[in-house]
C-alpha cells in the first residue's frame, strides 16, 4: 500500500483542489487506483467540500488536558500559582482558581499541589469522521476552535486511513496535507511513499517551496513538484523549474491558471469532472498519470 501526500509551503496554493481531482482521476480516469482519501489539514479541512461524502461513523478526538482544582480538598495554599509559568492561576479573596483557556496543560501544579487537589481534565479538541465519498472512503477530522495539538490529530487520521486501507486491500492512500512546514506537516508526511508539493510561480511561493522541500528532505521523504498557474508568470515558472532541476526534484506538472477550478469548486465538484477537456483538467491529468507511474500503483489501465 502506497502512500501520496499533497503539500504547499502555504495555503491557497490549489492544494485541494488538485487532491480532489485526482480522487476523481483515481476512480474514472485512464488510470485506476483503488484509494483511501485522507484529509489531514484539520485546522481547515475542505476537502469534504468537493467530495459531500456521506457520514458513517463520528469521534471525539481528545487533545490534552486543563488543570481543575477540587475544591473539598484545596487548603488554600497557593502552591499552583507559585509553580505556574503560564499565569493561568489567580487568587480572589482567599480562593485560588484556574483559568481554563490560560492552562497550557503542563501539570506542574498537579504534582505540586501538596493536598492533590488538583486533577488533570481531559479535553475534547475536535472530532474525527469516516465518511463515504464518491470516489471511496474519506478520514477527516476537524479542530475545535481555540484548540491545539493539530500534529496529533493528523496522526491519527492517517493512521485511522492506514488501517481502513490495509483491512479493504487498497492500493493506496491519497493524503491531502496542511500547508506549511510545522509539525502538522512533518504528521502529514511520515511514512509517505512520495510528496507531491504544490508551488505558485511568485517570488514567495518559489520561498515556500524551498522550505517544504527542505522538510521532506531532513525527514527523507522523496518529493516532486507541481506549478500551479504556471502560465502566470513563465519566468517565475522558470526559477522554480531551474531550482527543481539544481536539486535533482522532478516536476510532474504545469498546470495553466483556468477559471474552470473556480467554477468546480463553487460546484462542490474536482475539476477534471465539471470539465475533463479544460485546459487545468487536462494538465491534471497528465499530471495524475506521471505521479502514479513514479508511485508504481496503477491497478490497471482502460
Ligand atoms: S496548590 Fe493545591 S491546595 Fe494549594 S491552592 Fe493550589 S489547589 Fe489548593
Ligand atoms: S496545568 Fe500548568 S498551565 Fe495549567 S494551571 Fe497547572 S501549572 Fe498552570
Amino acid at each position: 500500500m502506497r502512500q501520496l501526500v499533497i503539500l504547499s509551503g502555504k495555503g491557497g496554493t490549489g492544494k485541494t483542489s488538485l487532491a480532489a481531482a485526482f480522487a476523481h482521476l483515481a476512480r474514472e480516469g485512464p488510470c485506476l487506483v483503488p484509494l483511501v482519501l485522507a484529509d489531514a489539514d484539520v485546522d481547515a479541512p475542505n476537502l469534504d467540500l468537493i467530495l459531500e461524502p456521506r457520514r458513517i461513523e463520528e469521534h471525539e478526538f481528545v487533545g490534552g488536558s486543563k488543570a481543575e482544582i477540587q475544591y473539598e480538598t484545596c487548603d488554600a495554599c497557593g502552591v499552583c500559582a507559585d509553580v505556574c509559568r503560564f499565569e493561568a492561576v489567580s487568587e480572589s479573596d482567599g480562593r485560588f482558581e484556574i483559568d481554563p483557556l490560560a492552562c497550557e496543560g503542563c501539570a506542574a501544579c498537579f504534582h505540586e499541589c501538596p493536598a492533590h487537589a488538583i486533577r488533570m481534565q481531559p479535553q475534547v479538541a475536535g472530532r474525527w469522521y469516516r465518511s463515504e465519498s464518491r470516489y471511496g472512503p474519506l478520514i477527516h477530522a476537524a479542530l475545535l476552535p481555540a484548540h491545539e495539538n493539530s500534529g496529533k490529530l493528523v496522526t491519527l487520521v492517517k493512521q485511522q486511513a492506514r488501517l481502513l486501507a490495509l483491512d479493504g486491500g487498497y492500493a493506496g492512500l491519497l493524503v491531502d496535507g496542511p500547508p506549511g512546514i510545522g509539525c502538522p506537516v512533518i504528521s502529514a508526511a511520515a511514512g509517505a511513499d512520495l510528496a507531491l508539493i504544490v508551488t505558485e510561480p511568485t517570488v514567495a511561493g518559489i520561498h515556500d517551496m524551498e522550505r517544504i522541500l527542505a522538510t521532506t528532505e531532513h525527514f527523507r521523504v522523496a518529493a516532486q513538484v507541481c506549478i500551479n498557474k504556471a502560465d502566470l508568470f513563465p519566468t517565475g515558472t522558470e526559477q522554480i523549474l531551474d531550482a527543481c532541476r539544481r536539486k535533482g526534484i522532478g516536476v510532474v506538472g504545469c498546470i495553466p491558471f483556468d477559471e474552470t477550478v473556480t467554477e468546480a469548486m463553487v460546484r462542490g465538484e474536482p475539476v477534471t469532472a465539471y470539465r475533463p477537456d479544460a485546459p487545468a483538467s487536462q494538465a491534471i491529468s497528465q499530471t495524475w498519470q506521471a505521479v502514479v507511474l513514479r508511485m508504481n500503483i496503477i491497478e490497471r489501465k482502460s
